[in-house]
C-alpha cells in the first residue's frame, strides 16, 4: 500500500495511505482522546472528542473528526490548539451533560487538562432543604457553604434531629436517606448529615420515626392547650385510629 506523508502538530509523518489520522497519530505516540472508536469497527463520530484542526487548501484551519478523516499527502493537522482544545472541552461537556455521574469521562478530560468545572453532586442550590429545615422544621441543620469558591450545601453539625423533610422536599433526590436495622442515615454527596436511632410504632411495630425528632416534637407541643394522651404511632396507625375514634363518635351520636 502506498505511503504518505504529512504532518501532525508540525511534527513530519508517515503512514498508510488510507488509514485515519487518528490511528496514525496513536502509532506514533500523539494521544487524542476518543470514547466512540473502536479499532474493530467503522467509526461514526460520535462523541466528538476526537476532533482536531486541519488545515485547508485556502490556508483555512477547520475542525474535523480524526477518526473519519483519512491521511492524505501533504495533509496538516493540529491536535493540541486553542480550536481543538475549544471544541474537545464543549464535546466533553456535552457528553457529561448526558452522563453526569461518569467518573471515567470526567478522569479522562483531566488526563488531557480540560477544565470541566466542579463535579456536579446533583444540587441545583434552590435551598428548600435549609429553609424548610430551619422554617418550619426548626433545627438549621443545613447550610450554604463555599469551598473553592463554590457553594454547597453541607450540614451543621450535631443538629440534624433526622426527619427527613429535606429528603421529601428535595426535587433533585441529592439527599439521601437511608433505614436500616433501626438506625437513619441522611446524607448529601458523601457527607453525612445525621445518624440517628429510630423508634417503633407502639401499634404495629415498625420503625417510623427518629428518637430525636420524636422528642423535637414532644417539647413543641408540651404546652399545647389539646394535648392528648401521649401515643408513638406511625403514620398509618395514627390514621387508622384517629379514623376508629371518628366513627365511634359517630356511632355514639347515632349517625
Ligand atoms: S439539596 Fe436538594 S433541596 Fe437542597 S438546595 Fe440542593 S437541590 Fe435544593
Amino acid at each position: 500500500m502506498k505511503t504518505v506523508r504529512f504532518k501532525i502538530d508540525g511534527r513530519e509523518i508517515e503512514a498508510q495511505e488510507g488509514i485515519s489520522v487518528l490511528a496514525a497519530a496513536r502509532s506514533n505516540g500523539i494521544r487524542i482522546p476518543t470514547l466512540c472508536y473502536h479499532s474493530a469497527l467503522k467509526p461514526i463520530g460520535a462523541c466528538k472528542l476526537c476532533g482536531i484542526e486541519v488545515k485547508g487548501r485556502a490556508g483555512k484551519w477547520r475542525i474535523l473528526l480524526s477518526c473519519i478523516l483519512r491521511v492524505r499527502e501533504g495533509l496538516e493537522v493540529r491536535t493540541q490548539s486553542k480550536s481543538v482544545i475549544k471544541a474537545r472541552t464543549t464535546a466533553f461537556r456535552n457528553l457529561l451533560s448526558m452522563a453526569p455521574q461518569s467518573k471515567f469521562i470526567r478522569n479522562l478530560a483531566e488526563e488531557y487538562n480540560i477544565d470541566l468545572g466542579p463535579t456536579p453532586d446533583g444540587c441545583i442550590r434552590c435551598r428548600l432543604c435549609i429553609r424548610v429545615c430551619k422554617e418550619i422544621v426548626g433545627a438549621g441543620a443545613l447550610k450554604m457553604e463555599k469551598r473553592n469558591g463554590i457553594s454547597y450545601v453541607t450540614p451543621e453539625e450535631g443538629l440534624c434531629i433526622g426527619c427527613g423533610t429535606c429528603v421529601n422536599l428535595c426535587p433533585t433526590d441529592a439527599i439521601q436517606m437511608t433505614d436500616r436495622e433501626g438506625n437513619r442515615i441522611i446524607s448529601i454527596r458523601d457527607e453525612t448529615i445525621g445518624v440517628h436511632a429510630l423508634e417503633r410504632c407502639e401499634a404495629c411495630g415498625s420503625y417510623f420515626a427518629s428518637r430525636k425528632f420524636i422528642k423535637h416534637v414532644s417539647e413543641l407541643t408540651s404546652t399545647h392547650t389539646d394535648l392528648k394522651e401521649h401515643h408513638l404511632f406511625c403514620p398509618t396507625c395514627a390514621k387508622l385510629f384517629s379514623n376508629r375514634v371518628k366513627s365511634f363518635s359517630r356511632i355514639r351520636r347515632g349517625e
